[in-house]
């Protein structure tokens, strides 16, 4: 069997070219229509129509006569007629390309770049059949009023938390796989607290296995003025949460956990449930693919974290993994952080920063 992908001006073009080229029992298996060097898939360029088709090898011819020899004349016979039934029925869908596509040729454009900015395939293309049912026919081809719609959508489904509020004794802690940029993030929000918003904070790390870690931000508290406790088993933690009850804030720093490995996620877990801190952030990385942060997620909801921080946005330019996480997840984002410098590079999420590279790119 040889198969043979043709393109041509129109559908007659194209059938004589596969006629021609691969005989008469050529079987045409799929069609559609596109736009040839379109802008975005669909802005401009020539109407174009692409037809897989296949047919036997020539050399197959033989096999097949003995084959059919071999047979009945009953059995050639419903043979005979279950290949022009599938020819009928090729030939009707060849009349009705668009019953084919899966989307108008604009939405087509908008579906191939929600995919290139790295959106969840099964997003991308919800996203697409909802614009394709919801708007009116003639609101197609309106940019403007495709990323309005767009962004009402996204709006909805994605939550933006509310930012950390101090509080007696609040225990806020961070968790989250190793190298996102936890540590980090911790120095950044206590120094904001401190710095910014003059509270009464304290930081207490039990993220022990990495010296250099705990040595970091021990630095960063002796520079800010903040108590900075490292603290090696559980008699140790509840000294050091009793000794800062009349802080404002106090920051939880826990040990790096890998998503795939079970025991670690359980002592995490039992060492959460002891603390009952009053907010649990899961710190995620902006860098790490969607199917990699779905699998995250999946393990570190047994910890039942509440809000969700996005790190080192500043390292990529596609924030669709980042999007299609956040919808999916149902959990609000409250902070987004944006280079390694302490206690710069750390914002309030928001919608308009986290859609405005995606839709900017959809509006052009
Ligand atoms: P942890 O293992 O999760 O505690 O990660 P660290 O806080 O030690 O950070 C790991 C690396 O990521 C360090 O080199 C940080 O400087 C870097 N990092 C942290 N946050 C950001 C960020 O927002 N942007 C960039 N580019 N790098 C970051």
């Amino acid at each position: 069997m040889q198969v043979k992908k043709y393109v041509g001006e129109n559908i007659q073009d194209v059938i004589w070219k596969v006629k021609g080229d691969l005989g008469p029992d050529a079987v045409i298996i799929h069609t559609r229509r596109f736009k040839e060097g379109a802008i975005l898939g669909f802005l401009g360029g020539k109407d174009r129509v692409e037809v897989v088709a296949a047919a036997p090898n020539k050399e197959e011819e033989p096999q097949t006569n003995s084959v059919v020899e071999a047979v009945s004349e009953k059995h050639y016979n419903s043979l005979q007629k279950q290949i022009s039934d599938l020819k009928s029925f090729m030939q009707n869908i060849v009349s009705k390309p668009s019953s084919v596509s899966k989307f108008s040729p604009s939405v087509e454009g908008i579906y191939s770049f929600l995919l290139e900015n790295e959106l969840d395939p099964l997003l991308a293309e919800n996203l697409s059949l909802m614009i394709e049912k919801e708007l009116a026919p003639g609101d197609l081809n309106k940019r403007a009023v495709i990323v309005g719609f767009l962004e009402n959508i996204l709006k909805t489904f994605i939550q933006i938390g509310q930012p950390i509020e101090a509080g007696n004794g609040k225990l806020v802690a961070v968790v989250g796989p190793t190298g996102v940029g936890k540590t980090t993030t911790l120095a950044k929000l206590t120094a904001y607290f401190s710095l910014m918003e003059s509270k009464n904070v304290a930081l207490i790390t039990a993220d022990t296995y990495r010296i250099a870690a705990v040595e970091q931000l021990k630095t960063y508290g002796e520079i800010m003025g903040i108590p900075v406790e490292a603290v090696y088993t559980p008699e140790e933690l509840d000294n050091a949460i009793i000794k800062y009850q009349d802080k404002d804030i106090v920051f939880l720093d826990t040990a790096g956990r890998s998503q795939k490995n079970a025991q670690q996620m359980g002592e995490l877990k039992s060492f959460l449930q002891a603390v009952k801190p009053d907010e649990i952030y899961l710190v995620l990385s902006a860098t790490t693919k969607y199917k990699d942060l779905m699998n995250i997620v999946e393990s570190f909801n047994q910890v039942n974290f509440d809000k969700v921080i996005f790190t080192k946005l500043d390292e990529t330019n596609s924030y669709g993994a980042v999007i299609s996480l956040l919808y999916q997840l149902k959990k609000p984002v409250s902070y987004l952080t944006v280079g390694q410098n302490v206690p710069d590079d750390i914002k309030r999420a928001s919608h308009e920063e986290l859609f405005s590279s995606l839709l900017k790119g959809l509006n052009r």
